[in-house]
């Protein structure tokens, strides 16, 4: 079988290989992708140290035209790529097709981006001296990724780091190498000049341990566990480096008797279980008001007995399989843990068989969980909600902010009133109005508070303030 191999100073490296295996049908092996060496990270580390002078100086066209390429190359490809996304990491083919947009269209914003950067020019408060305020590219940037979202958050790491000058090492997760080698490949094949972009695939305790140990990282971007995200900040203090990190969510969606029960159905079968309900943005809460509970429980159920789980490829898949053997177990643990509880099993609950072996699990709806609960403090990240019922929009906010996490948070009413108030007293990083808490847009800042993120704002052109340093001139006429 073809050993995909890890770029390194512009050279295609590596002698093993781990095998990618498809989570719809564990029969099928995507490829078989190199798993690089401590060794290998810290050579890639070098050769971004290398490159760094010559490309934090390079023109903007050359940045721009490699970008631009590359948001093409992506789009043009989108059935292919989105096909090999689903095959890896098991969403379905339209979830990943709509992915691979996504990320060409970050490639093409920021592609945009390195035409508009700019500085500030400002008089002294001193007489005849000027002031210029401009942003630098800060160095080399170890990217780390997860496997939830395998071409659209390395494209977010990826295409700001490049536009504005800095050098990369990035890892993506070991389940889903397939979709970070292919955008590998383009941006090499752009025309990227060797070192700029070292692509090392391989263990998280091994190339991403060795990444936190280096001194010559200027900063890391993560996405993924609160865990590992602990250890990247500790790490990072140590070496007195810039980190950015993205974390868990717990994310609440608040029902209110007035909300359109059509909408409020919607939007929480879609964040809750959409994409197996493997995204950090998806509503595992459901926290609904008295008045409107047993028919929003009702209307739920009946649409989750019309969501298909099968194999992600096929066509009428809603939910694909859950993305491997460990995750699986952590979800029916959980589901185990919320019968404990005493939550009330309202929907699903058993792992199922298909044609092909693959991890499947059907949605799974708790009802009567409270917020104390551990199915309602702590992150499943799997298709398992929690619906909790409460009196009134206060005890609803109240509840919807009781929590560790802040990365989004979604209220279905229409009152004009109660969703100003929320959009206002919320304390997570993004709010939903009558809209699912999962899906955004790739042109406007991501991120959490609390436990979900630490550091700056990542896309859009908030990007920039982790990406750069600002620095201040001064010059005497
Ligand atoms: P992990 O934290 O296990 O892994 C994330 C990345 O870190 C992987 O590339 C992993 O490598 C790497 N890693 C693991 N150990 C180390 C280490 N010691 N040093 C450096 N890097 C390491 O998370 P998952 O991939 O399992 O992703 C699921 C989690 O990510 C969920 O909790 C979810 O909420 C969160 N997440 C958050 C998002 C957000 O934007 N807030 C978005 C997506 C996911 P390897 O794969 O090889 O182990």
């Amino acid at each position: 079988m073809h050993l995909y191999k890890n770029l390194i100073a512009g050279e295609w490296v590596g002698r093993h290989g781990v095998p990618n295996i498809n989570p719809s049908n564990t029969k099928d092996v995507v490829g078989l992708y190199a798993t690089g060496s401590g060794d290998d990270t810290r050579t890639a580390i070098a050769a971004a140290k290398a490159a760094f002078p010559a490309w934090s100086r390079s023109g903007i066209l050359e940045r721009h035209t490699i970008l631009k390429k590359t948001a093409d190359e992506i789009l043009a490809r989108k059935d292919e790529l989105g096909m090999l996304l689903a095959r890896e990491e098991g969403k379905t083919l339209p979830e990943a097709i709509g992915e691979t947009i996504r990320s060409a269209q970050i490639f093409d914003f920021f592609a945009g981006e390195v035409l508009r950067l700019a500085g500030e020019v400002l008089p002294s408060v001193r007489p005849n001296i000027g002031v210029e305020i401009t942003r630098e590219a800060i160095g080399v940037i170890g990217i780390i990724t997860p496997w939830n979202f395998p071409i659209a958050i390395p494209a977010w790491k990826i295409a700001p780091a490049l536009c504005y000058g800095n050098t990369v090492v990035f890892k993506p997760a070991e389940l889903v190498p397939g979709s970070a080698w292919a955008i590998v490949d383009i941006l090499h094949r752009a025309g990227l000049p060797k070192g700029v972009l070292n692509l090392v695939m391989g263990k998280g305790s091994v190339v991403g341990q060795a990444m936190l140990d280096s001194p010559d990282l200027a900063g890391i971007t993560f996405t993924g566990s609160t865990g590992t995200g602990k250890r990247v900040a500790s790490a990072s203090i140590e070496h007195n480096r810039k980190f950015q990190l993205e974390m868990g969510g717990k994310n609440p969606m608040v029902i209110l008797n007035d909300a359109d029960l059509t909408v409020a159905v919607e939007a929480a079968a879609n964040s809750g279980f959409f994409s197996t309900g493997q995204r950090c943005t998806a509503s595992s809460r459901l926290i609904v008001t008295e008045g409107i509970h047993d028919k929003f429980v009702a209307a739920l159920t009946e649409k989750l007995k019309t969501l298909v789980v099968d194999d992600a490829l096929k066509s009428g898949t809603h939910i694909g399989p859950v993305v491997d053997e460990r995750q699986l177990a952590i979800d029916t643990d959980y589901i185990a843990i919320g019968k404990q509880e005493g939550a009330k099993l309202a929907f699903g609950g058993e792992t199922i068989s298909r044609d092909n072996p693959g991890f499947y699990l059907q949605p799974t709806l708790f009802t009567e969980a409270t917020n104390q609960m551990r199915i309602s403090r702590e992150e499943i990240f799997g298709p398992v909600v929690s619906v909790i019922r409460v009196k009134d929009y206060e005890e609803a906010l109240a509840m919807a902010n009781d929590t560790p996490f802040g990365l989004s948070a979604g209220i279905a009413t229409t009152s004009l009133k109660h969703a100003t108030h929320f959009k206002r007293n919320s304390e997570a990083g993004m709010v939903m109005v009558n809209l699912p808490t999962a899906g955004v847009d790739f042109h406007v800042p991501f991120g959490g508070r609390k436990a979900s993120s630490f550091g700056s704002r990542e896309q859009g052109k908030y990007a920039a303030e982790f990406f750069t340093v600002v620095k201040t001139a001064y010059t005497q006429s």
